[in-house]
């Protein structure tokens, strides 16, 4: 079983009671390990009795580390006095079930070498398990160019119990070279990933076999980039059930941090039972980075990789790259030139699909209380020209619907409008798709208004705005759909609800394209109470 350790900071002996209090908090929250840090704590007077206080009242067993600045740790003293304080925490009654040294010094201590190993022998035959050696090399920029030689070297040190290597990644790539390494291991492996790109190392450790991951007790959204909490293990990702067999899903996009695709798609999982696990997935901009991130991730040999959501700015990319790889694509992701679905099937193949499109003509109809048909015969004013918008153009006017598309860039909606207009369509009719100019529409005349502009949204270009067009008319007569869905209830929505226009809320949208994902992945529909209770629950976690 992979432990969740925590590693607590001890910054001085007034401190103990407080992060004995974090420790056991912890341990309920799910963590089986404490990582003591005392690189501060150990430079105090009473310094090492400190140190074996804390230890002798641990809750949980325990690492004890004491890193030196030069490898990202605070402690300034020189190694003699930390070879002191970690003979004297073998010599003495109640010991930490690890002590954690880094290579380079074990390397650089000739003498030690010789002691370190017979106290842990001495401490082995004492008691159970007794105490092991972790040999660690951490790398705060990149990957370390020589780190296969230096796995190779704790491999084959003798004295070394546990081999841990961390190091910052540049791509979610360096992800799969930790997976490598667990599943190559000769010994018990940490291999973990640091910052943003390495949260999948983080998460997926136990399907690799992996020691020990890491995780904080900070309240979510307060961590630092890339770091898990407990409950978001424990809970979210189903840390403690994961397999090697276990199915791996993503967001794609940039930025995905706050993305609350991992919420709804993790918690339906649970629900149905569905052994996969659904994670962010950061990949900058560029398509290189797109194709070869997503390529590898999808030829890992051990990784299951199974799916993924495609969010801003990669739609096009998805496209492309599965063109490219000779993959299938829908027609409608190739009317709209852009696909927000990646399935990945068990021998490989690969296909994509635009889910955005049938949602947003499913929570229209819904809500009107109207099929395709009745909605082919409404006038339908889309703001915006974007990629949403293309996806809701496409699905309007496939009904027959009249979709008059207002959009500050005129030279966009005119591309919009020359892309849909005069097609032939499922309903028979041709598309009707033309470019609106504010203030020339004063009429009663639109049954729907669509916002498909990010005016509105949080974090947006103008999240206090109203995108609606000087002039048109907003009253009782009217539906009016805002695709933005954060917040939930925006400029729009408000204006809409206080007109007595009917006001679709973009989360409805949101939720129907992530279930026609879950069901492309899973064969199983989903269970649309789990996706609303996950956002819920996502909603009271977010930073207020
Ligand atoms: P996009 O491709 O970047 O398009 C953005 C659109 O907004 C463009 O038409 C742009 O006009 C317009 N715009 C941006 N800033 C503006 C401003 N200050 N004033 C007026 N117009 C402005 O983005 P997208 O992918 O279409 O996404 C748009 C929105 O859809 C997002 O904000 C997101 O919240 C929402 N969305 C909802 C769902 C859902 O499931 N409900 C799914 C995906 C996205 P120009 O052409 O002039 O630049």
């Amino acid at each position: 079983m992979t432990l969740i350790a925590i590693p607590i900071f001890v910054p001085s002996a007034a401190a103990i009671p407080h992060m004995l209090e974090r420790a056991r908090e912890a341990a309920a929250m799910g963590a089986t390990l404490v990582e003591w840090r005392v690189d501060e704590l150990a430079q105090h007077d009473n310094g090492t009795q400190n140190v074996l206080e804390i230890v002798r009242e641990s809750p949980m067993p325990c690492i004890v580390t004491c890193r030196p600045a030069w490898e990202g740790g605070r402690f300034q003293g020189d190694d003699a006095d930390r070879w002191r304080l970690f003979e004297t925490l073998l010599r003495a009654d109640d010991r930490p079930r690890m002590i954690d040294i880094e290579l380079r010094t074990w390397l650089n201590s000739p003498h030690e070498q010789h002691v370190i190993p017979s106290l842990l022998d001495e401490t082995k035959s004492a008691d159970e398990g007794g105490t092991s050696l972790i040999l660690s090399t951490h790398n705060f920029e990149q990957r370390p160019a020589d780190l296969i030689q230096k796995v190779e070297a704790m491999t084959h040190e003798p004295a070394c119990d546990v081999i841990k290597v961390a190091w910052v990644a540049r791509s979610l790539r360096d992800n799969l070279e930790t997976f490598d390494l667990l599943r190559e291991r000769q010994k018990p492996t940490i291999a973990l990933c640091m910052g943003e790109f390495g949260q999948m190392s983080r998460i997926l450790a136990p399907k690799f076999g992996g020691f020990l991951t890491f995780a904080t007790d900070a309240p979510e959204g307060e961590t630092a980039p890339g770091q898990p909490t407990i409950r978001e293990l424990c809970e979210r990702y189903r840390f403690h059930s994961m397999t090697r067999g276990t199915r791996t899903y993503g967001v794609i996009g940039w930025p995905v941090a706050h993305s609350r695709s991992p919420h709804i798609h993790n918690t339906g999982f649970a629900d149905i039972d569905h052994d996969g696990v659904y994670l962010p997935l950061p990949i900058p901009p560029e398509y290189e980075h797109f194709k070869a991130t997503v390529g590898g991730l999808i030829d890992h040999p051990g990784l299951n990789f199974r799916g993924a959501s495609v969010t801003i700015p990669h739609k096009e990319n998805l496209l492309r790259f599965v063109s490219e790889r000779g993959g299938r694509t829908d027609t409608l992701s190739q009317t709209i030139g852009a696909a927000n679905t990646l399935i990945v099937g068990a021998a490989g193949g690969i296909e994509c699909r635009n889910t955005d499109c049938p949602a947003a003509v499913d929570a229209l109809c819904e809500a009107m209380k109207i099929d395709r048909s009745a909605l082919g015969t409404k006038r339908i004013a889309v703001l915006g020209a974007g990629g949403v918008a293309r996806a809701v153009v496409a699905g309007m006017s496939d009904t027959g619907a009249k979709v008059i598309v207002f959009n500050r860039t005129d030279k966009n909606a005119e591309a919009l409008a020359r892309d849909f207009h005069q097609r032939a369509t499922a309903s028979g009719r041709q598309s009707h798709v033309v470019v609106g100019k504010p203030g020339a529409e004063q009429c009663d005349c639109f049954d729907v208004i669509i916002n498909c502009t990010s005016v509105g949204m949080t974090g947006g270009p103008e999240p206090d705005a109203s995108p609606l067009p000087d002039g048109m008319t907003l009253d009782e007569h009217v539906t009016v759909f805002d695709t933005v869905y954060a917040p939930v209830r925006t400029p729009l929505i408000k204006e809409a609800e206080a007109r007595g226009a009917r006001a679709i809320i973009g989360l409805d949208m949101f939720i129907r394209q992530a279930a026609l994902q879950f069901e492309a992945w899973t064969g199983t529909p989903a269970p649309p109470e789990s996706f609303r209770r996950a956002l819920a629950e996502s909603e009271e976690l977010k930073p207020h």
